[in-house]
C-alpha cells in the first residue's frame, strides 16, 4: 500500500472519533447580513461597525461584495469595469479582512450568484450568457404584478463557456487568492422565483443540453427514431427498454413550440418531460457550487462555503432549481432565509411556523453541513408597519382624499402610536398632518415625512421584544445557530439592544462549523481532500 493510501485509510478511521470528541465543543452560532453601507467608507467606519458586532456577539458576517445589479465591491484586477464607481477609491474587503480577525468574527463575502444588471458589464458584453423564456425574452422586462415590472437580467447558470465559467467562478477564485475572507457565501443560487419560475431557461444551450443531457437520442444516430416496444402490460413498465423522445421536426420548430414540447411532453404514457427539465436545472446548480468550492479550494483548502437557501428545499426544487439538499455536501454551512415575509398569519402563527419550520431544517440539513436559520428584522414588524404603508399607499394613489375617513383614522392612529416613544417627533408629525389637512403642503411632503418617521424611528418603535421571541423561539426549536438579516435594518429599527440580550445568554467564543458526522458521506470526503490538499507541498509560481 502507498504511504498515501495508508493516511488516507487512517484519517477514515480517525476522522469519525476526532468528530465526536469536537461535537462537545459545539457552540450556537451567530450571524449577520451586512450590505455594504454598513461599513462606511473608512477604515475607521469598519472598525466602528466591528464594534457594534462584536458588542453583539456576532461571530460571522456576511458582506455583500456582488449584489444583483452585477456591481462588484472589491478592487478587482480581472474585473475592474465591475467595481462600483463609489468604491473605485476605497477597498472595502481589504479593510473589512484587515478588521474582522481583531474582533475574531469571521468573513464569508456574499456573491449574489446569477442576477447581474441591464447596464452590467457582464450583460453587455455577452448578451448571449442571459436566460430567454419561450418568447426568447430576458427576465428583466417579465411583469411581476400589475404595476411592478422585474429588473435583473438572470444569467443562465447551464450554459459553458458561459456566465458560470466565464466570469462567477473567476470572481470566487480572485476574491479567494486576493482577500483573506474566510468564506465564500451564495446567494441567488438558483433560477428565478419571483418571476416566472416556469419559463427559464429556453436559451439555445438549454434547449439542446435538453436531449444531450437526458440522452433521449443517440448522437451517433440523431435522425433515428425508435418508438418504445410494449412488452409488458403497463406502457411506462416499459421504461428500461431503449426508446427516443426528441421529435423528428425539432429543428424546424419555434422557441415556444420547443418549450411547450418541454413542459407539456410526455416520455411515455403522460405528460412527465417537464420532471426531466427540472432535474437538469436542480443539475445545473448543483454543479456550479460544486464547481465554486472545488475553485476556491483550490486556492485556500480551508476556505469555507455558505449559501443563503429558502425555508423548503423540496418546493424550491420544482420552482427555482434550488434543492439544496443536493448541494449541501459541497457547502460548510446552509442559511435558510425562514423570513416572515415567506409566511402567512398574525406574528403568533408565524412563531408555530417558524418551529416547525425549524425542526424539518435541522433534519433536511442531517449531517450534511452546519445550519444557521436565517431571520428578519424587518417583515417580523408587519403590524407596526402596516397603519403607516397604509397610510403612504393612500397618499401616493391620491386616495387619502377619496377615502378620507380611511385615511384620518390611519393617521390618527400612527400619531398616537409615535407619542408613545416620542412626543416631539408625533407633534411634528401631527403639525404636519395638520397643515396636510388645511391644503398647505402635498400629498408628497406629507408621504415624504411618514417616511422619515420610519427612517428613523423613535428607540422602542419597533419593539426588540419581537425580536428576541423570534430568536428564542428558533432556539427553543434546535436551531444550532442563527443569522440576522440585515445590519442594516437592526441600525436602522434601533434594535442591536435586542439582539445583544438575544445572544447574551451564554457566553460563547466562537461559532465552530461542524465536519460531517460519523459517516462516510460526501462531506467526510470532502474534509479528508481538504487535509490531503492541505499536506501537499505548497505549488511556486
Ligand atoms: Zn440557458
Amino acid at each position: 500500500m502507498e504511504m498515501r493510501k495508508i493516511f488516507l485509510l487512517f484519517l477514515i478511521l480517525a476522522l469519525p472519533l476526532a468528530i465526536s470528541a469536537q461535537s462537545g465543543a459545539r457552540t450556537e452560532g451567530r450571524g449577520v447580513w451586512a450590505a455594504p453601507g454598513d461599513f462606511g467608507k473608512s477604515e475607521k467606519d469598519v472598525e466602528e461597525f466591528f464594534k457594534v458586532l462584536k458588542k453583539a456577539n456576532i461571530q460571522i458576517v456576511v458582506p455583500m461584495v456582488k449584489d444583483t445589479a452585477g456591481r462588484i465591491y472589491w478592487q478587482s484586477k480581472k474585473f475592474p469595469e465591475a467595481v462600483h464607481p463609489d468604491y473605485k477609491e476605497f477597498d472595502l474587503l481589504w479593510a473589512i479582512t484587515k478588521i474582522a480577525p481583531k474582533y475574531g468574527i469571521k468573513v464569508h463575502v456574499w456573491l449574489c450568484d446569477f442576477p447581474e444588471g441591464k447596464d452590467s458589464p457582464a450583460f453587455k458584453a455577452h448578451p448571449e450568457w442571459a436566460m430567454l423564456n419561450p418568447q426568447g425574452g430576458l427576465t428583466s422586462g417579465e411583469q411581476l404584478t400589475p404595476d411592478q415590472v422585474y429588473e435583473p437580467v438572470w444569467m443562465c447558470p447551464n450554459r459553458r463557456p458561459g456566465y458560470t465559467d466565464q466570469w462567477l467562478l473567476p470572481m470566487i477564485e480572485e476574491i479567494v487568492r486576493e482577500y483573506p475572507v474566510d468564506g465564500i457565501h451564495h446567494d441567488y443560487v438558483r433560477y428565478p422565483g419571483d418571476a416566472a419560475p416556469d419559463s427559464y431557461c429556453f436559451c439555445n444551450y438549454c434547449l439542446e443540453h435538453f436531449w444531450s443531457d437526458n440522452l433521449f437520442f443517440y448522437p451517433s444516430r440523431p435522425d433515428v427514431q425508435i418508438a418504445l416496444k410494449k412488452n409488458r402490460l403497463r406502457e411506462e413498465s416499459n421504461w428500461d427498454l431503449d426508446f427516443t423522445v426528441k421529435p423528428p421536426n425539432w429543428a424546424q420548430m419555434s422557441r415556444e413550440e420547443k418549450a411547450t414540447f418541454i413542459l407539456e411532453g410526455k416520455s411515455i404514457n403522460r405528460p412527465d418531460l417537464d420532471y426531466f427539465y427540472y432535474e437538469l436545472r436542480c443539475d445545473a446548480i448543483n454543479q456550479f457550487v460544486r464547481e465554486a468550492w472545488e475553485v476556491a479550494a483550490a486556492v485556500r483548502p480551508e476556505i469555507e462555503m455558505s449559501a443563503a437557501v429558502f425555508v423548503n428545499p423540496m418546493k424550491s426544487g420544482r420552482f427555482i432549481a434550488q434543492r439544496w439538499t443536493d448541494f449541501a455536501p459541497w457547502l460548510d454551512i446552509a442559511m435558510t432565509m425562514t423570513y416572515r415575509s415567506h409566511f402567512q398569519g398574525s406574528f403568533e402563527d408565524y412563531l408555530t411556523y417558524l418551529a416547525d419550520v425549524v425542526r424539518a431544517q435541522v433534519r433536511w440539513v442531517g449531517q450534511k453541513c452546519s445550519y444557521l436559520v436565517g431571520l428578519d428584522a424587518h417583515y417580523i414588524f408587519r403590524e407596526e408597519l402596516e397603519p403607516w404603508e397604509q397610510a403612504v399607499r393612500l397618499l401616493k394613489s391620491g386616495g387619502a382624499l377619496e377615502s378620507k375617513e380611511e385615511f384620518d383614522r390611519l393617521m390618527k392612529a400612527d400619531v398616537v402610536y409615535l407619542s408613545a416613544f416620542s412626543s416631539p417627533k408625533a407633534k411634528e408629525l401631527a403639525a404636519k398632518y395638520s397643515s396636510f389637512g388645511k391644503g398647505k403642503i402635498t400629498q408628497e411632503a406629507l408621504a415624504e415625512e411618514i417616511g422619515r418617521v420610519l427612517a428613523d424611528p423613535p428607540p422602542g418603535f419597533f419593539p426588540e421584544s419581537k425580536i428576541i421571541r423570534t430568536i428564542e423561539t428558533a432556539r427553543k426549536a434546535g436551531a444550532p445557530g442563527m443569522i440576522i438579516f440585515s445590519a442594516s435594518l437592526l441600525s436602522r429599527k434601533k434594535l442591536w439592544g435586542g439582539v445583544e440580550k438575544a445572544f447574551s445568554f451564554t457566553s460563547s467564543p466562537s461559532f465552530e462549523v461542524v465536519p460531517a458526522g460519523p459517516n462516510l458521506s460526501i462531506k467526510t470526503w470532502r474534509a479528508l481532500e481538504r487535509s490531503l490538499r492541505q499536506s501537499e507541498p505548497k505549488k511556486t509560481p
